[in-house]
């Protein structure tokens, strides 16, 4: 796998980021980039952090931790969990990391406030949606999603900020906005259920469909390949 310039696709990343926002007539700024560094070495993260990136996301336990650890030098990193979460993991995710985008039931969320270190400030998180419907995949169910709110907005040590999702796959741009624009729509409710709360992110758009997450209200986006390049496929 040839190795990608990163200054480079980062830039490129930027310019997509921005371009996407001015089309959809929002400000520069309206949007931030998480780079995705899943199975991609600390070296690459190290060229990623010199050319400004900060927020990094990564979805596998203990390859993140060691990569933390590799890194430990660059101590203004914001280090995002975006994977699937067990109870038994949520220890060291309380522990090392600023946000994590992957909560989509109550005990989880729950252990992680018990978990959070006290010299810490609370743990921003997002709750997973399965915006598409879709049998046996990650993410409370839109109908399920104002309890679960409920319960995590009680929660001390746990700051709810918003949701994440990934959609079914689609090749076709326009049909690619109906799940993100429910999304939105799921957060504006959120946000009325509970005005105190500091609601302002929804993460979603990942390399192919980040137009369309912005145009419809993305704040986070989420790349991985189109800033480290493909990844080895997994099983
Ligand atoms: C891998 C991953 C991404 C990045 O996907 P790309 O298609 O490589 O941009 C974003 N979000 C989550 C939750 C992921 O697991």
């Amino acid at each position: 796998m040839t190795e990608v310039a990163i200054d480079e696709t980062l830039k490129a990343a930027r310019l997509r980021l921005a371009r996407a926002l001015d089309a959809a007539g929002r400000p520069p700024r309206a949007a931030e980039l998480l780079a995705v560094s899943k199975t991609k070495p600390a070296a690459q993260i190290r060229k990623a952090h010199a050319c400004g990136q900060r927020a990094f996301g990564e979805n596998y336990l203990q390859e993140a931790l060691d990569k933390q650890q590799a890194l430990a030098d660059l101590d203004d990193i914001v280090w995002h969990f975006i994977g699937p979460l067990q109870s038994n993991k949520t220890r060291q995710v309380a522990e090392h990391f600023a946000w994590v985008h992957s909560i989509d039931r109550d005990k989880i969320a729950r252990r992680l406030s018990e978990q959070r270190p006290e010299r810490l400030p609370a743990l921003n998180v997002c709750l997973q949606v399965n915006i598409s419907d879709e049998p046996s995949k990650a993410g409370v169910r839109l109908a399920d999603l104002p309890a679960l709110a409920e319960a995590v907005v009680a929660l001390p040590r746990l700051q709810l900020r918003g949701l994440m999702a990934i959609p079914a796959p689609c090749d076709d741009s326009q049909r690619q906005r109906e799940p993100f624009a429910r999304l939105h729509d799921a957060l504006a409710d959120l946000q009325a259920r509970h005005p105190e709360a500091p609601l302002d992110t929804l993460s979603m758009g990942m390399s192919d469909d980040l137009e369309a997450a912005v145009a419809e209200g993305a704040t986070l986006v989420r790349l991985g390949t189109a800033i480290f390049g493909q990844r080895p496929p997994r099983d």
